[in-house]
């Protein structure tokens, strides 16, 4: 057992007590532990290294790791089973797959298999989906691009939170017979800085899919297995999509594991030939049992839930914290436990995640640079060590004020 003593804000001292490198923090080879505020990119939903789902998969590497592809798993049977249940009525076919950019990439291609007439996908700028060349096509970061030459032909991209933007996208693509068949979008944009829309915006885009007949992909990679404090970020805003793309948690942080979900009409497509869309280790027997397991711990422990309360514990912990460094910190937002802070630049976001790390929190920057850094713990965070961090924050942002020169 390691205890720590660490100064609040006031100057009062408050003492943080550890167990063996728990489920929400990492052990370096000195001994030292951090608490995961990065949660992994957002994997660790349900911890790191649950018994339960750790259990689920060596019981299944015992029986069966993997698993010829000619033969019906029910392992693979059940996780779509489960999955139906889980998500949003009317997403009843599943592919399973094992990362996020490959859910994309096969919600993408079954989008544009779906109506060959309507062969536009509209996605979002500042969007992250994988870095394979569909997702990649869709993202919308230069940087990431530029070394790879031409993008997938028909992948137009639009203002994220802005409605007018979408209607006239879509608008002018019908005018010169390009169709948009699919718009593709994360509910909260996660790598692109945890951008949270105005509740109107997701009903106004399902509104906008249905009036021209365009099918509504959410890629809820970074959002679903209860991050925002509901079992899928949809939820928030009463959204079915068409298709949904899963990854990242979905595997319980022990397993990588994907899945796109969606409508039984836009799966038909491959039901005359299963092998248009095929992966070999996509839906393997310890990829579902982990899955599944996940599944079972996300809703024995109520898990969203958790994230919901937590979220708003730490939300309010952070804002207190940053209260009066307008000068570091331009906004704190989130929703659940996806949390971000702005910083006023990369060098100073940089230098407040290096000051977290030395009072034993790890946290990071989103794909783009540390201007953003990113507070995604595992859904499993106590309460003493919620409040911990937003302690170390709040010295750590005190250490920085008037210490930074902005710019650098
Ligand atoms: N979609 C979203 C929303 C993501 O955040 C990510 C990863 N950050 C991906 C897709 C790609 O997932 P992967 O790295 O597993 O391919």
């Amino acid at each position: 057992m390691e205890y720590r003593k660490a100064t609040s804000v006031d100057g009062a001292e408050a003492v943080v007590e550890w167990a063996d490198a728990g489920p929400n923090s990492y052990r370096d080879v000195t001994g030292r532990e951090y608490i995961d505020c990065l949660g992994g990119f957002g994997i660790f939903n349900v911890g790191h290294r649950h018994p339960k789902v750790v259990k689920a998969v060596m019981n299944q590497l015992r029986r069966q790791p993997l698993h010829s592809q000619d033969l019906l798993d029910p392992l693979r049977a059940m996780l779509a089973k489960a999955l139906t249940m889980l998500t949003p009525s009317g997403l009843d076919y599943a592919f399973f797959c094992n990362s996020g950019t490959e859910a994309v990439e096969g919600a993408l291609k079954l989008a544009r298999a779906y109506d060959g007439s309507k062969q536009t996908i509209v996605a979002a700028t500042k969007g992250f989906h994988g870095k394979s060349y569909g997702s990649l096509s869709a993202s919308a970061k230069a940087e990431f691009r530029r070394p790879f030459g031409p993008m997938l032909p028909n992948i137009e991209h639009v203002p994220f939170n802005d409605l007018p933007a979408l209607a006239d996208m879509m608008t002018s693509c019908k005018a010169v017979g390009e169709d948009v068949g699919a718009v593709l979008l994360e509910p909260i944009q996660g790598e692109g800085g945890v951008n949270i829309p105005s509740d109107a915006y997701l009903p106004g885009v399902r509104r906008l899919c249905d009036e021209f007949g365009s099918l509504l992909i959410l890629d809820e990679v970074q959002t679903g297995m209860g991050r925002t404090g509901k079992m899928f970020c949809c939820e928030h805003y009463d959204v079915a999509p068409d298709l949904m793309c899963l990854a990242k948690a979905f595997g319980g942080g022990v397993m990588p594991a994907g899945a796109v979900v969606g409508r039984r009409d836009i799966f038909a497509r491959l039901f005359d030939n299963p092998f248009l869309h095929t992966s070999t280790f996509g839906g393997n027997p310890l990829a579902c049992a982990a899955a599944l397991a996940t599944i079972n711990v996300l809703i024995e422990e109520r898990l969203p839930e958790r994230a919901a309360k937590m979220g708003e514990r730490m939300l309010a912990g952070i804002r207190r914290g940053a209260a009066g460094h307008r000068d570091l910190v331009v906004d704190v937002r989130g929703k659940g436990l996806l949390i971000a802070l702005e910083f006023c630049d990369n060098t100073t976001g940089f230098e407040f995640g290096k000051r977290m790390l030395d009072r034993g929190v790890l946290v990071s920057g989103t794909l783009v640079n540390a201007r953003t850094i990113r507070v995604e713990p595992p859904l499993t965070i106590e309460e003493g060590q919620a409040d911990y961090v937003c302690q170390a924050l709040a010295e750590s942002l005190n250490s920085m004020s008037g210490r930074i020169t902005t710019g650098v």
